[in-house]
């Protein structure tokens, strides 16, 4: 593991705590599942039915300048300064979402050094999953405009335990805003989910294949022989960590660690952990902001203006919080449970 842990630039003690954490919280995980479950009105989900959307919210459609109030708001309700940035990206019009033929799919954001604003690309349909997207790609804008201006080349590219935080939290405070403008209950209800949904792959789908992973390599240490079958009762095993009974699987998803090609690269190992360790960060943050309030705002953008200039260890450590405690890990966790419970009451 030394080579990711060098490449992301954290130590084995940050990750065994955020994986600790995971572990010791999986029952949380399992209870939102089984709220799932009933809120599509089955006994019990099937592998399919996961990350499925909430039927009963007929979706609502965003114009363009629908959803650019609705995500310049939801920054400006954190912090002016950020919300205008990202109101400068809509009026110099370096978001592209026009839908055309031959657009390539999926969203990014292209951002550019020394002070030099970013682009986005997406494909814009006036779904709610279009407004999360922008939310998503200003926040790597955000993160980019302060970067692009506090760091140096080397260090403005950020390591993949950080790059999304500006991100994720944007689509937080995106969350915030349009559930104190929803409607109904069920549109309450697929904001939520949909929320869930996303922690909960990342946080714990993904930590199942890094239990995978470890588990691989004790297997090869231990020099045993690993065909398909041995393979995949070890997937499952860490599958099974997780989900517990919570799912009922279809008998080919035991072949899922196939799906994955990061697994067969040559000298590519761990590649998992950085995705729990930025879902659950940006989560404790979220959760210290809902404690602190505005106070948070300037520790937050003093945080993504560090660039790689710090490793998210000495970062967490200026902000006054220790990711090597399981405490800090547990802030996270307790923004998952307050979700859950939002969604329990509407139940
Ligand atoms: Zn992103």
């Amino acid at each position: 593991m030394t080579q990711s842990l060098i490449d992301n630039d954290v130590d084995m003690q940050t990750v065994d705590s955020l994986l600790r954490t995971i572990e010791k919280n999986v029952g949380l995980y399992r209870k939102y599942l089984k709220l799932k479950a009933k809120l599509m009105g089955l006994p019990k989900l099937a592998n399919y039915d996961i990350v499925a959307p909430l039927q009963q919210a007929s979706e609502k459609d965003y114009s363009w300048r629908e959803a650019q109030d609705k995500v310049v708001e939801a920054y400006n309700g954190f912090d002016e300064e950020m919300g205008g940035w990202a109101e400068e990206m809509y009026d110099q019009r370096h978001i592209d979402g026009k839908v055309r033929n031959g657009k390539e799919s999926g969203a990014f954001c292209s951002s550019w050094l020394a002070g030099k604003s970013a682009y986005i690309l997406q494909t814009f349909n006036g779904k709610m999953g279009d407004v999360y997207t922008q939310a998503h790609e200003l926040g790597h804008a955000v993160h980019a405009h302060l970067g692009s201006r506090a760091q140096k080349p080397s260090n403005f590219e950020i390591g993949s335990c950080i790059a999304e935080i500006g991100s994720t939290f944007g689509e937080l405070l995106l969350t915030e805003k349009l559930l104190s403008k929803a409607e109904t209950k069920e549109e309450k209800q697929a904001i939520l989910a949909r929320v869930l949904d996303e922690f909960g792959m990342a946080a714990f789908q993904v930590s199942a294949r890094v239990f995978f992973e470890q588990s691989m390599y004790e297997a090869i240490e231990r020099g045993e022989f690993l065909d398909g079958n041995k393979v995949a009762r070890l997937w499952m095993a860490a599958r099974d960590k997780i989900y517990g009974d919570s799912i009922d699987w279809l008998d080919v998803m035991k072949w899922e660690w196939t799906m994955k090609p990061h697994y067969y690269i040559a000298n590519y190992r761990f590649y998992n952990y950085p995705y729990v360790f930025a879902q659950l960060f940006v989560f404790a943050l979220y959760r210290i902001y809902k404690e602190e309030g505005k106070s948070f705002a300037p520790k937050l953008k003093k945080l993504l203006a560090a660039g790689s200039s710090r490793s998210p260890r000495e970062l967490a450590m200026e902000l006054g919080f220790d990711v090597t405690k399981e405490t800090f890990w547990q802030k996270g966790i307790q923004q998952a449970q307050e979700f859950i419970e939002m969604l329990e009451r509407i139940l």
